[in-house]
């Protein structure tokens, strides 16, 4: 970690400082000053600006300093601080009784003397008492009063003396019972609970948060805090809220000794209650716990830990309370999912099928109890809307067995001197350049043939049956030949009979086996067009596609040769893989491989191209723009090509007439501008149904 706050603790070991009264307060200070100022980010505005991880961080390293100097602990320290001051904008109400935090444990031996010290406190009668265990939920406490079983007030925990009213915004969600017949009969019932915003429902609110303003939450708590903390009652009513009641303060009825027992009547009179598991030592406790964290991930919503609670409610009251925290009760957390690290580098790794897609290298950090130094950045849409450079402060999310992810990138962190990240122009494996079609999400390498990182996906597809249809050649082997290094490029598969000796080596193959694989190899020279191209693999080229090409072009020195508008002629190629094809014959690598394997004899039978000549739309050029209402913009470009016409994308003054759809755009001014005949969709179908 590289926040020189938080190596405070590291600092004090080093030999050769002599720390002074002085360095140590001056230590505290800042330690303070930052915690405050998390504290009023996170629970006043509800918009951390630190993971909370690292804002763990900076409290440990205050408290281990305020233990170990005690004189020196300072006057404002927020250690034993709950929360932080009310927004001044809602009326204030001062609790009736307290409403803490919680201490907190993070393994085996911390829960061990958690419950040593409730022993120490205890008479011998009372050694090991019950324990009682229940999720902890990550929202924001909330105090909730009935009088006479009909709902009055809720409160904010605020700093814990002091909170927020906000009964109207309570009022709207949904599973917070308004009137509870069973306590009709209490004159002033007071339980807490937790208010949170379920997962589903968060990511909901995120995404139409990011079309709108682009606002976002950093997790369901803070949204679920914000939506509480509105003031305007009609949005926290539009948010997904739900209520989860853990305690009674005031009004349990008498016969109630136990908190399981008290859970079960806050369910039976109509609240909701989450999980709750009675133990009777440490061992049951961590079981539970590690019970909870294999199954977190299937739960509606979020959950940071487990709480484990004396069970016995007159226990409770004996051990009574500690400033901040019961001593009663404390939260068993999960390891951070969530934490900050500093992203060295972005490298760019190349797919097997060729998509080139960034890696972020980090400075190793522990995530969900495993170390990650790797995380996938998706494609350069993702590094884009994450707007992350190397260098950058990042939060990396892990949950359960999802793979890490950057969640957020700390932008007001970043080093001066970072520069944006740019996608590569070349290949980082077999330097063949790279495109990015327009609307497509991930970039590629046009290597296919060549690139070493695609080789052995493009024999397997080149040998398929629908390909090249090399029979014997199974796929078992093939890998296994371009292990060997026997074969590389698919050229190499028609060089492999000067290989019948490393075949039976190698492969233990018999002389008849390599005898037949070799002829199967001859057999499938003789091949079509289409086959062939298909067998090249280029992206977007589907068996169809390549019918299609061979049969536009007839040869395949043309279609190697053709442009992007003369490809775009071609019945069901669109911009993106006229782009893909075109690129892919510029690789020189992928033209050395296709003179290889013509050279080795690869051929096909002349291409019958069906005439135009003599159909309706003969010599004309159409361009189409906007969305058609009748059929997909591909299926009327297919339409106007079976009459004859050239389908081009772009607008000139040979352009015969522009096909213009709903929302035309630039290519309709620039029709109007040069004079060209527009149709639109009626006259368009009227011509079909004529022709
Ligand atoms: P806490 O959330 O760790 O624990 C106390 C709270 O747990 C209670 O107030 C209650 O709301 C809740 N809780 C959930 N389930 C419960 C159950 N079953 N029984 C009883 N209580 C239950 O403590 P806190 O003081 O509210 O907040 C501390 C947390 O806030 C830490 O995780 C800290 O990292 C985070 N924080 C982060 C920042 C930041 O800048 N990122 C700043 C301040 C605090």
């Amino acid at each position: 970690m590289t926040d020189p706050l938080l190596s405070t603790a590291a600092a004090q070991e080093s030999p050769q400082q002599s720390i002074t009264p002085d360095d140590i307060v001056a230590q505290m200070r800042t330690l303070i000053d930052a915690i405050k100022t998390h504290n009023y980010a996170y629970y006043v505005l509800d918009n951390p600006i630190l993971e909370d991880s690292e804002y763990d961080q900076l409290r440990r390293s205050l408290l281990e300093l305020e233990e170990e100097y005690p004189d020196l602990v300072q006057p404002d320290s927020p250690i034993n601080q709950v929360g932080d001051t009310p927004l001044a904008a809602f009326t204030q109400v001062t609790h009736d009784i307290p409403m803490l935090s919680l201490g907190n444990v993070f393994d085996y031996d911390e829960l061990h003397a958690f419950m040593r010290r409730i022993n120490d406190r205890l008479s011998d009668a009372q050694q090991n008492p019950e324990y009682e265990i229940e999720l902890k939920l990550d929202g924001l406490a909330v105090s909730l009063k009935y009088a006479y079983g009909r709902f009055i007030q809720a409160v904010t925990r605020g700093d814990g003396q002091t909170g927020e009213d906000i009964t109207q915004n309570a009022k709207t969600i949904r599973n917070l019972p308004l009137w509870l017949a069973d306590a009709a009969d209490i004159e002033l019932l007071e339980v807490r609970g937790e208010v949170l915003m379920p997962k589903a429902g968060f990511e909901r609110l995120n995404r139409l948060a990011e079309e709108n303003d682009g606002k976002t939450f950093a997790n369901p708590r803070n949204a679920a805090a914000g939506s509480l903390r509105q003031l305007d009652p009609a949005i926290a009513a539009s948010r997904p809220l739900a209520f989860y009641c853990y305690s009674v303060n005031q009004g349990l009825p008498e016969n109630i000794s136990t908190q399981s027992a008290a859970l079960a009547w806050l369910k039976d009179i109509g609240f909701t209650v989450s999980a709750v598991e009675v133990v009777q030592n440490p061992r049951e406790a961590q079981a539970y716990y590690e019970s909870v964290i294999e199954t977190r991930d299937d739960l509606p919503f979020e959950i940071d830990g487990t709480v484990i609670k004396v069970n016995s409610l007159a226990l409770q009251q004996q051990l009574g309370f500690l400033s901040r925290e019961p001593r009663w009760a404390t939260a068993y957390k999960f390891p951070a999912q969530t934490v900050m690290t500093r992203l060295h580098a972005i490298e760019w790794q190349v797919g097997r099928t060729g998509q080139i897609t960034p890696v972020g290298k980090l400075e190793p950090v522990k995530v969900g109890g495993v170390t990650v130094s790797n995380v996938t950045l998706h494609n350069f849409g993702e590094i884009q809307r994450l707007d992350v450079r190397a260098g950058d402060m990042v939060s990396v999310h892990r949950a359960g067995d999802v793979i890490p992810k950057v969640t957020r990138v700390w932008h007001d962190q970043r080093s001066e001197d970072s520069v944006p990240v740019k996608l590569p122009s070349t290949c980082p494996v077999c330097d063949s350049p790279v495109v990015l079609p327009e609307d497509e999400a991930l970039a590629r390498c046009t290597g296919g043939l060549f690139c070493p990182a695609q080789q052995q996906e493009a024999l397997i597809h080149f040998v398929s049956r629908r390909a090249m249809d090399i029979d014997g050649l199974g796929e078992r082997w093939l890998i296994s030949f371009f292990e060997h290094g026997l074969v590389k490029t698919v050229a190499d598969i028609y060089n492999l009979h000067n290989h019948r000796d490393d075949l039976i080596t190698y492969e233990k193959l018999g002389e008849k086996s390599v005898q037949n694989i070799i002829s199967a190899i001859e057999a499938s020279k003789k091949t079509t067009l289409s086959r062939f191209i298909y067998a090249l693999g280029i992206r977007g080229v589907g068996e169809g596609t390549a019918q299609n090409l061979a049969q536009q072009f007839g040869d395949l020195d043309s279609l190697m040769a053709a442009d992007i508008d003369t490809l775009l002629q071609t019945p069901d190629v669109g911009a993106i893989t006229a782009e893909l094809i075109h690129e892919f014959f510029r690789a020189p690598h992928n033209i050395e491989v296709i003179t290889a394997l013509t050279e080795a004899g690869v051929h096909w039978d002349k291409v019958e191209q069906v005439a135009s000549e003599g159909l309706p739309l003969d010599g004309q050029t159409w361009v189409i723009t906007g969305a058609l209402d009748s059929m997909a913009r591909d299926e009327a470009k297919a339409k106007l090509q079976a009459l004859g016409a050239k389908v081009s994308g772009s607008i000139s003054a040979k352009t015969t007439a522009l096909l213009a759809g709903d929302k035309a755009g630039s290519k309709l001014t620039k029709a109007e501008k040069l004079g060209v005949k527009i149709v639109g969709e009626e006259e368009f179908l009227a011509m079909l149904e004529d022709s």
